[in-house]
């Protein structure tokens, strides 16, 4: 199953709103970290950093600053914070604004990659996000002129067409057979996973992805186009900013 880690079911993947629930630790370690039955903390990964949040016990409040992924998904306790032992009962809360604003961040990456596929054809060599700001780099090694302009413009009319955004998952064979579902250069989706999460903002782009994404492409807002970048003779990095409110 996909949105299983180890011990640890994941909401995050179930649900991308889920910002409050209870679980269950099943294991507690001040080095290794703590393992919950049930969370909704995103561990990272595909350019989107690891939520922040809380776990509340017995009225003790322990920070979580970060994740480890291994055999088991690893919550990382804030320094000094104490632990809940192992069989606690707790409530975990993930920290709303910085995870509702690197969900709209990476959404709106979607639409870029997906805009610069359709209109250039170029796929993707890297990229990164923090909350409201994030660079994409591009096998894109010529451009028209304009095009810092033309692109914002064109990524803003998908989002103001307010298209869905779907997450499915789907047997392995079916998701290879999609046209555009690897746009990274060189990243196949690991073999042995029988099954593939992807993405699809209805009408523009579909691709695999593990990543949280609101549920609609009018919810990322407007996007600014900062830069565009030249990185070596074959990609462009393009940077971009969610607009102020
Ligand atoms: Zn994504």
């Amino acid at each position: 199953m996909t949105d299983q880690h180890g011990h640890t079911h994941r909401l995050d993947l179930d649900d991308a709103s889920v910002r409050e629930w209870d679980a269950t630790v099943v294991g507690s370690d001040p080095e290794r970290g703590i393992v919950l039955d049930r969370s909704a903390f995103y561990p990272g990964g595909g350019g989107q950093p690891p939520d922040h949040g809380v776990l509340l016990w017995q009225g003790v409040q322990t920070r979580i600053v970060g994740t480890r992924k291994g055999d088991d998904l690893y919550l990382l306790p804030a320094e000094g914070d104490p632990l809940p032992p192992a069989g606690t009962t707790v409530t975990g809360a993930v920290e709303d604004q910085r995870r509702t604003l690197l969900m709209r961040t990476h959404s709106g990456l979607h639409v870029l990659c997906g805009v610069v596929f359709r209109d250039f054809g170029a796929l993707v060599t890297g990229g990164n996000m923090e909350p409201g700001e994030a660079r994409m780099d591009f096998n894109l090694p010529e451009v028209p002129p304009g095009f810092k302009q033309s692109l914002e413009d064109a990524v803003n009319a998908e989002i103001a067409a307010d298209r869905k955004i779907v997450a499915r998952v789907l047997p392995r064979e079916e998701a290879l057979r999609i046209p555009t579902l690897v746009r990274t250069q060189d990243a196949l989706p690991p073999l042995e996973q029988p099954e593939i999460r992807v993405i699809d903002i209805v009408g523009l782009d579909v691709q695999a992805d593990g990543g949280t994404h609101v549920a609609s492409t009018a919810q990322v807002g407007r996007v600014e186009v900062v830069k565009v970048e030249s990185k070596g003779r074959q990609n462009r990095r393009v940077r971009i900013r969610l607009a102020p409110a």
